[in-house]
């Protein structure tokens, strides 16, 4: 079904089960309309509940939108410092603005994560576009940007905002400074949820304090993490969200399908490697390396762990060292390994093996790395670039081995919907064992969830309160959906 589909499978998925929205440019964004060609049909349908949810959210967004009659006038509250009244704030638009914050996978998450909450609480996505957003992603709504205004009056402030600045819901919770009222609301409060959020940011998580900002117009949210998982524990949001998403562990799956297209030339360079390299072969088998150590790779520990891990899950066969060559046999089938690194070490290793020595099965072994960029370039636009085309590719595998913590990782099982097998972190310069395990879910993890029941007011432990939130495999003190 890869690559070489004809044109009734174009058909059947062309708008992803009903998640895409008729009524776009095709040419201006190839890839929304043709990624049916090289993705297996999910088995995973989104609900007519989410589809009518995106639909009417399409309409918000267009009526919303920048420069839009109601946006002009939602503006003015900011400029005026306060909402007047309730009833009048009411009628307005609302808005979360996501401000662009750290590496391109933590970013892909972080906007999903922000337009669940955005459906939610019926406000409208409007995303900082930073240096980057507009070269690679499409526009997902059709009738009008989801980009930011760069004449948005408190962007300048954007770069400033951390745990510390006063204007943040936590800060302004803390020092007792926010009046909620009805009559004197602010127009727009700062949401830190960044991975070093303190106590006070964390309520965000906790209903009561969901209904004190409520009718704040603007909240503009700064955040590095897939914070779904804590979404589903409160009890105003839960119902909604079952709702939505009847299988939990499908929301960054649909909601990523949905949101992330491929700029035209972004889809060049995965769809001409895609072709070149991955299309003929009988498996596809994405291996992503994402090495945390301070030294520069590539490390030995890491080599025997990708070995360790895919030979003993059988993910490849194993070599015969003693022979130079044996006949293939008829039955024998072509595996394609993409490798996504920044450095070119691991690939050129495991490319070797495969080269210098046949395979027990006799299958025969291609690895392939689009590139090795060496160190993570974040404001580089080509470096940019390859980092979403390598996602990409990997999620068009159809086996997955994924590095432990790692968000580039998690946009690529989530797109593609595989449960990966994941290489633990090692600790001490040591590989790990076992070496990898298979993940429960295809949902990415929340690496800093909040330890706390909003309603006893005390601390717990929120991967144990309901069975579709659980720690994850790749960090114990992390949460996913399953
Ligand atoms: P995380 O740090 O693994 O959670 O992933 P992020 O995507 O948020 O940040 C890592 C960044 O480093 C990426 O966005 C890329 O810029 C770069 N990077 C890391 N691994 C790779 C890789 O395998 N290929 C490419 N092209 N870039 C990578």
């Amino acid at each position: 079904e890869h690559g070489s589909a004809d044109s009734s499978n174009m058909s059947k998925d062309k708008f992803l089960g009903g998640l895409l929205a008729h009524g776009h440019h095709e040419g201006s964004c190839l890839s929304r309309y043709q990624s049916s060609l090289y993705r297996k049909t999910s088995p995973y349908k989104p609900s007519s509940y989410l589809i009518s949810k995106l639909r009417s959210y399409e309409e918000l967004h267009k009526r919303c939108g920048p420069y839009t009659e109601s946006y002009n006038r939602t503006l003015k509250q900011l400029q005026l410092g306060q909402t007047q009244s309730i009833s009048s704030a009411n009628s307005e638009c609302k808005y979360v603005v996501w401000v662009s914050f750290s590496g391109l996978g933590n970013k892909i998450l972080t906007i999903a994560s922000a337009f669940l909450y955005a459906i939610l609480t019926n406000r409208v996505l409007l995303v900082d576009p930073g240096k980057e957003i507009h070269d690679l992603f499409c526009e997902p709504f059709p009738d009008n940007s989801w980009l930011l205004p760069n004449n948005f009056p408190l962007k300048s402030k954007f770069d400033l905002y951390e745990q510390k600045s006063p204007d943040s819901y936590g800060n302004m919770l803390k020092n007792n400074i926010l009046s909620t009222s009805s009559e004197s609301l602010p127009s727009f409060l700062y949401l830190h949820l960044a991975h070093d959020y303190k106590d006070h940011d964390k309520l965000f998580f906790c209903d009561q304090h969901q209904k004190s900002f409520s009718e704040v117009p603007w909240l503009i949210m700064k955040t590095d993490n897939y914070f779904v998982p804590s979404l589903f524990l409160s009890p105003s949001f839960e119902p909604e969200l079952i709702r939505l998403f009847p299988n939990k562990s499908t929301v960054f799956h649909h909601l990523g399908r949905y949101l992330f297209h491929p700029t035209n030339h972004v889809w060049g360079l995965i769809t001409r490697y895609y072709k070149a390299y991955l299309e003929k072969a009988d498996e596809r088998i994405g291996i992503q390396i994402r090495v945390f150590e301070i030294e520069a790779g590539p490390h030995k520990h890491v080599m025997d762990q990708i070995l360790a891990c895919t030979l003993q899950q059988k993910v490849l066969p194993e070599v015969d060292k003693q022979k130079t060559f044996i006949p293939p046999p008829r039955t024998s089938s072509t595996k394609a390994v993409l490798m996504t690194s920044l450095s070119f070490g691991y690939f050129d290793n495991l490319r070797t093996i495969y080269w210098e020595h046949p395979t027990i099965t006799g299958d025969v072994i291609g690895v392939y790395q689009p590139s090795h960029e060496e160190y993570q370039q974040t404001d580089k636009k080509s470096h940019n670039r390859k980092a979403w085309a390598e996602m990409y590719l990997l999620s068009l595998t159809d086996v997955l081995v994924t590095s432990a913590w790692s968000t580039f990782g998690y946009v690529a099982q989530g797109l593609g919907g595989l449960k990966p097998w994941i290489l633990y972190k090692p600790e001490n310069h040591t590989t790990p064992n076992p070496a990898c395990g298979r993940a429960k879910s295809m949902e990415p993890c929340f690496h800093a969830p909040p330890f706390y029941d909003c309603k006893r007011k005390t601390g717990a432990d929120t991967g144990n309160l309901v069975p579709h939130v659980r720690h994850c495999e790749d960090m114990s003190w992390g949460l996913t959906l399953v």
